[in-house]
């Protein structure tokens, strides 16, 4: 929910690996049969099946011409390069979009697939599959370093050092001392899905903020999040390894929610802007005293974007779900009165210790305001706006009554 920041030896790494896996396949044995070419010639123009051959192998270059923006590119950059492929390679782009099959080698596929096999998306995503996985020892860091630097063109010392250190900084190699075995040559085993979302600084779902997405790696296996495409591999094959179109996600709002669903091209990105600072969550209590959670929108003027959005990960019904933790918060939130918590710093002070107001309290109420953790637990984003519409008080709580009430009330639920 809140902006993602991809660092600079993600995309080095990430560049490195597009460079050696992807495979430009120019002058390839195209076929397209007499109805296929029929559906295209629905175009004003009529393409021939050379002039397919030819516009085919101008895209291939295109994309050859443009691998790093396509790899590392922006979202914004991402955006521009699907309105050159429009516009530029308009059959290519109807190809994607009307699922037109083509014969490759004298087999039929369809042709998004040909330009997604060209990408090796599937390499990326089912990295080792001959082997059972990783073996990251303590003592590997060398064997890691040297591999790296040696199947890599270009990519600086301290980048490697970087991936290395983060690698076994987030895999907890001091508490696991043997993870798996490695492919020793292969970049692949040590660039991958499962290695980028855990170098990625998430541990929530940045669509939902519900559920954990930390990657787990056990004696025979592993498990990650999903990795969703913001724009659809089937329609922009050309993008499905670029790595501001990977998001990682629950399997909620990838399988189960967006699926296919299409985003609008200016449908808010996760790694563009935090949703955050477009909607808040805000709580009613109903005059039976139970609870309501609401989704308020607040940018009015980019209500379009967001509205996609919400409508399709389905926040508000999502949400609704969660009053417990709504009830639970508020009633901290009234135990632990201001009064309370300068008790507490004064506490901790007399015995030299200087904790801030904000961060005991933050501690004792369980939520937490640093921008940059709302992505690392989940339901926080829910939470904060929980305590900050408190700090503007609620209307029917006024009276010290109902909140001695209100208090009674979670006690006995808990
Ligand atoms: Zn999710």
């Amino acid at each position: 929910m809140v902006k993602i920041e991809l660092s600079n030896s993600i995309k080095e790494l990430h560049f490195q690996y597009c460079k050696r896996y992807v495979n430009f396949k120019k002058d390839i044995d195209l076929y397209i049969d007499e109805k296929q070419l029929k559906k295209i010639n629905n175009l004003e123009k009529k393409y021939t099946l050379e002039d397919i051959k030819n516009v085919h192998n101008e895209f291939i270059s295109f994309c050859e011409n443009n691998l790093e923006e396509i790899a590392i590119g922006n979202p914004n950059r991402l955006k521009e390069i699907i309105t050159t492929v429009k516009s530029e390679y308009r059959v290519i782009d109807f190809m994607f979009e009307k699922n037109v099959t083509v014969y490759i080698d004298g087999e039929l596929v369809k042709y998004s697939d040909v330009i997604l096999e060209m990408y090796n998306y599937e390499g990326f995503t089912k990295f080792n599959s001959t082997s059972k996985g990783f073996l990251y020892r303590k003592e590997d860091k060398n064997i890691i370093f040297n591999n790296i630097k040696n199947n890599t063109e270009g990519l600086s010392d301290s980048t490697i050092n970087e991936f290395v250190e983060l690698l076994y900084d987030r895999l907890n190699i001091k508490k696991q001392n043997i993870i798996k075995r490695i492919e020793e040559d292969k970049f692949y085993s040590y660039w991958n899905a499962y290695t980028f979302v855990f170098l990625i600084d998430i541990k929530t779902c940045p669509y939902c903020n519900r559920q954990y997405i930390t990657p787990i790696f056990y004696d025979n296996g592993r498990m990650r999040a999903d990795l969703d495409h913001f724009f659809p591999k089937s329609k922009y094959p050309y993008l499905s390894m670029s790595i501001y179109n990977l998001i990682p996600c629950c399997k909620f709002c990838n399988s189960s929610l967006k699926g296919k669903k299409e985003f609008d091209i200016d449908t808010i990105n996760p790694y563009e802007s935090s949703i955050d600072d477009y909607i808040k969550f805000k709580f009613e209590i109903l005059q039976n005293k139970e609870i309501d959670i609401k989704l308020e929108n607040k940018n009015e003027c980019g209500s379009v974007k967001i509205d996609k959005y919400i409508d399709i990960f389905k926040l508000e019904q999502q949400y609704k779900y969660h009053t417990n933790i709504v009830d639970e918060l508020i009633c901290r939130k009234l135990m632990y009165s201001d009064e309370y918590i300068e008790d507490i710093r004064k506490y901790f002070e007399k015995k030299n210790l200087y904790i801030s107001s904000q961060k005991i309290k933050e501690i004792a109420i369980g939520y937490i305001t640093d921008n940059k953790n709302i992505n690392k637990e989940p339901l926080s984003k829910l939470k904060r706006d929980v305590v900050n519409q408190m700090n503007g008080k609620i209307d029917i709580l006024n009276e010290e009554e109902d909140i001695l009430e209100y208090i009674l009330k979670c006690l006995e639920i808990y």
